[in-house]
C-alpha cells in the first residue's frame, strides 16, 4: 500500500469537509455520549455500557476508515506499470491518456482534480479530496457504511432524548414550526436551540451517507466503472469476486476494522475480461 506524502486536502471545499469529519462529527460524539446517552440509560447499567462500546466501535471506524481512505495514494505508478506485449488482447485494454502522455492500465481514469491517472478510478471524493479507486475503496466503503450506521443511531437516540425527554422543544417546533425557524428563536433556550441544531447536522449527515452508499453500489454488479459515462459490465466478475476485488481476500472480516490486511487479488493493473455471462460460472469455479 503507497501512502501519500501530505495526505491533507489542498482545497478549501474539501478542507472544510475534512474538518466536518474530524472535529464537528466527534463533538457530536461527545454530546451523544456524556449528555443524550445518560438522560436515557442508568450510567453503569448493561445498555448504557453496551451502547457506549458500541459507540466507541463506531467512532473509530468511521475516522480509522476515512482517514485511510485519505491517506492510501491509489494513482498509477508508470514507472513499474509495464503494459502487455504489442498485438495482445490484454494490450488493447490500455488506453493512452493524452494528459500524462503514457499507456494507463484497464479501468483507469484521469482525474483532472487530482493530476493523476487513477487505479480503478470510482470518483473523486470532496470529503477526502482525492480519488477513491483500487486501494483506498475498502477504506471509503468502510467508511461510508459506518457513517450511515453512526448517524442512524445517533438520530434515533437524539429523537428520545428532544421529542420523548424535553416535549417543551418538542411542542414549540411542532406547533409553530416555521415561526420557530424564522421569528422566534429567542423563544428558545440556548440549550433547545443546541438539541435542534445537533438535530438537524444529524439527520443531514443521515441523508448524504444513505445517497453516497447508494451512489457506490454499482462495485456489486459492474465492477466500479459504471459510475462513468460508458458503463461496462466486461469485468463483473460476480457479486462474490467484485466484493473481494475490493475488501480483498480475507473480506469476511477486513469490514471490522480498517487495520485488518486483507490483500486484494488484483494488483490494480492487469484485468481479467470476462465474457458477458460467464460470470455465474467464474462464481462456481
Ligand atoms: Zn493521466
Ligand atoms: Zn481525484
Amino acid at each position: 500500500m503507497k501512502l501519500r506524502r501530505n495526505p491533507f486536502p489542498q482545497k478549501t471545499s474539501s478542507l472544510f469537509l475534512f474538518l466536518t469529519l474530524t472535529v464537528i462529527v466527534p463533538l457530536g460524539w461527545i454530546y451523544d455520549i456524556c449528555i443524550v446517552l445518560p438522560a436515557i440509560h442508568e450510567p453503569g447499567g448493561l445498555p448504557h455500557t453496551f451502547t457506549c462500546l458500541l459507540a466507541i466501535f463506531l467512532l473509530l471506524n468511521i475516522e480509522g476508515n476515512f482517514l485511510a481512505s485519505m491517506m492510501t495514494d491509489t494513482s498509477v505508478d508508470f514507472e513499474s506499470a509495464v503494459p502487455p506485449p504489442d498485438g495482445t488482447e490484454e494490450r488493447l485494454e490500455w488506453k493512452h491518456c493524452d494528459i500524462c502522455d503514457k499507456l494507463a492500465p484497464p479501468k483507469s481514469r484521469h482525474c483532472k482534480y487530482c493530476g493523476v491517472c487513477i487505479l480503478k478510478r470510482h470518483h473523486h471524493c470532496g470529503f477526502t479530496g482525492y480519488c477513491v479507486g483500487h486501494q483506498n475503496q475498502r477504506y471509503f466503503l468502510c467508511f461510508v457504511l459506518y457513517t450511515v450506521i453512526g448517524s442512524v443511531h445517533s438520530l434515533i437516540y437524539n429523537a428520545i432524548y428532544m421529542w420523548g425527554l424535553n416535549g417543551s422543544v418538542y411542542s414549540k417546533i411542532y406547533f409553530n414550526f416555521w415561526q420557530s425557524i424564522i421569528m422566534t428563536w429567542f423563544d428558545f433556550t440556548f440549550w433547545e436551540i443546541l438539541q435542534v441544531v445537533v438535530f438537524g447536522l444529524n439527520f443531514l449527515l443521515v441523508t448524504i451517507s444513505i445517497a453516497i452508499l447508494c451512489m457506490n453500489a454499482s462495485t456489486l454488479w459492474c465492477s466500479d466503472v459504471c459510475c462513468h459515462k460508458e458503463v461496462e459490465f466486461k469485468y463483473h466478475n460476480g457479486v462474490v469476486n467484485n466484493l473481494k476485488s475490493v475488501f480483498g481476500l480475507r473480506m469476511h472480516v477486513a469490514w471490522l476494522f480498517p487495520f485488518i490486511n486483507s490483500p486484494l487479488p488484483e494488483d490494480g493493473y492487469n484485468w481479467e475480461k470476462v465474457a458477458h455471462g460467464d460470470s455465474r460460472k467464474k462464481i462456481e469455479d
